[in-house]
């Protein structure tokens, strides 16, 4: 008989084993985070629909195909958040954040939701560590986002990774440079997909993020003599050239390796100067492990004052999926006492092993099963010492340790256990057995 009840359709259940990394990523991250002087912000998993159509831009896949939206019991229309820089933004209005100093530096992680189809590295529930930096206009705020995004990924142990980087300028500079594109690709219009031929009319920026491979031919340069490509960055101004200098050469004095890649664009009107983005060949056609950028024109979109921002996000599904494939374990268990007791003794097992419990991760036998039974336990169980209470030495106020790495053992009184455990179990700390 098939199973009753599965997860949902991309969605899955993250099961200890697979945790032990994940936890362990997240730790490391949080501290390059709380080193960064990063503070953790944890908003709704819902949230108005408006406020994700807004931020996202009514056109975006995000918005039209891919938002979990619902009404609740009152007919409220809400939505599952499918990312978080709406949220914070929203939490920074809501709480009069701008007033708490100019500037805020938030970092959140947790589920995120969009109705994609899943594949690998794709899932309708999937998880995001990110940070946002709020208040700061100066390119500094950039090369330090950049620094801290990188740092989260060396910390996991990526090395040598390149960020692609680009500045998308300001919303007249994309309006300038889309009139441009699209009259680059006007030779070739009718021969671009459906979608392509669709965003040209509305928001030609985002043909540039077809996957479509005649699309891509085209704007690769492979076909049809169209020319060059023109570059958004050869069409900044002289106050975003500015930002964009300033921004290479302060992740060149970072020694931060980094590819200026000009199609990397976001075509919503509150993106500005930087954006950038880290990919893995190793996953495919899902190889995005996280991106971000400048978005000046985001909280004021919200009905804030003018207020500027830069930030990121990392998918901790991918970079884990990653990480699992190079053999990463993530945190080691803890060293585990087990308490054996027989039948004469098997009262006090659960006292002491309470005490223990205190400094130490220590388990023992709830069946109470023979000092055999609870000894292969102990073994499979990977403890890293063993505490047998024999009937002859508990009267004298002995119990007997054994090193389970050596395989020695020793009889030791009750009082000289706490020294002898932690000689084993390579800590130190107190514990008293009463
Ligand atoms: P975005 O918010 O779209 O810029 O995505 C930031 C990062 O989240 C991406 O680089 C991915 O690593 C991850 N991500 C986005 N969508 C998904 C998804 N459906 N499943 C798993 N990871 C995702």
């Amino acid at each position: 008989m098939g199973l009753r009840f599965q997860a949902p359709r991309g969605t899955r259940d993250l099961l200890p084993g697979e945790l032990r990394l994940w936890q362990w990523a997240e730790r490391l991250a949080r501290e390059v985070l709380e080193h960064y002087g990063y503070a953790e912000i944890r908003t709704p998993l819902f949230e108005d629909y408006e406020l994700f159509a807004r931020t996202s831009g009514e056109s975006s896949d995000v918005v039209q195909k891919e938002m979990y939206r619902f009404k609740d019991l009152k007919g409220r229309d809400l939505a599952l958040r499918p990312e978080g820089t709406a949220s914070v933004c929203r939490a920074y209005l809501e709480h009069s954040m701008s007033g708490q100093g100019r500037l805020q530096k938030l970092w959140y992680a947790g589920p995120m939701m969009r109705y994609g189809r899943p594949q690998k590295g794709r899932y309708r529930q999937f998880s995001q560590i990110g940070a946002e930096c709020i208040g700061v206009a100066a390119p500094d705020a950039d090369i330090e986002m950049i620094a801290l995004f990188v740092d989260i990924f060396e910390a996991w142990g990526f090395e040598s990774l390149t960020v692609a980087v680009n500045s998308v300028g300001t919303p007249e500079i994309r309006r300038a440079y889309g009139e441009a594109l699209r009259a680059w690709l006007e030779p070739v219009r009718e021969m671009l997909s459906a979608d392509s031929r669709q965003r040209l009319e509305v928001n030609p920026l985002r043909v540039l993020d077809s996957k479509d491979p005649g699309d891509v031919a085209f704007l690769t340069g492979k076909d049809a003599g169209l020319g060059p490509m023109p570059r958004l960055i050869d069409s900044l101004d002289r106050s975003a050239a500015a930002h964009w200098d300033a921004v290479r050469a302060g992740l060149d004095a970072l020694g931060i390796a980094y590819e200026v890649d000009p199609g990397l664009v976001r075509g919503l009107d509150y993106y500005t100067h930087t954006a950038f983005e880290v990919h893995d060949r190793s996953l495919g056609a899902q190889s995005a492990l996280g991106g971000g950028g400048r978005y000046d024109g985001l909280i004021e979109a919200l009905g804030g004052q003018p207020t500027p921002g830069v930030g990121f996000s990392i998918g901790l599904d991918r970079a884990m999926l990653v990480l699992a494939e190079r053999g990463t374990l993530g945190d080691l268990p803890r060293p585990l006492v087990f308490v054996v007791g027989m039948e004469a003794t098997q009262r006090h097992v659960h006292p002491l092993v309470r005490a223990l419990r205190q400094v130490y991760a220590a388990e023992f036998d709830l069946e109470a099963r023979g000092t055999t039974a609870q000894m292969r336990t102990a073994g499979r169980r990977g403890a890293t010492a063993v505490v047998v209470l024999g009937e002859e030495e508990w009267k004298r106020g002995e119990v007997v340790v054994k090193d389970m790495k050596s395989g020695t053992q020793e009889t030791v009184i009750l009082e000289g256990l706490p020294e002898r455990l932690d000689r084993i179990m390579g800590l130190t700390g107190e514990v008293r057995a009463e």
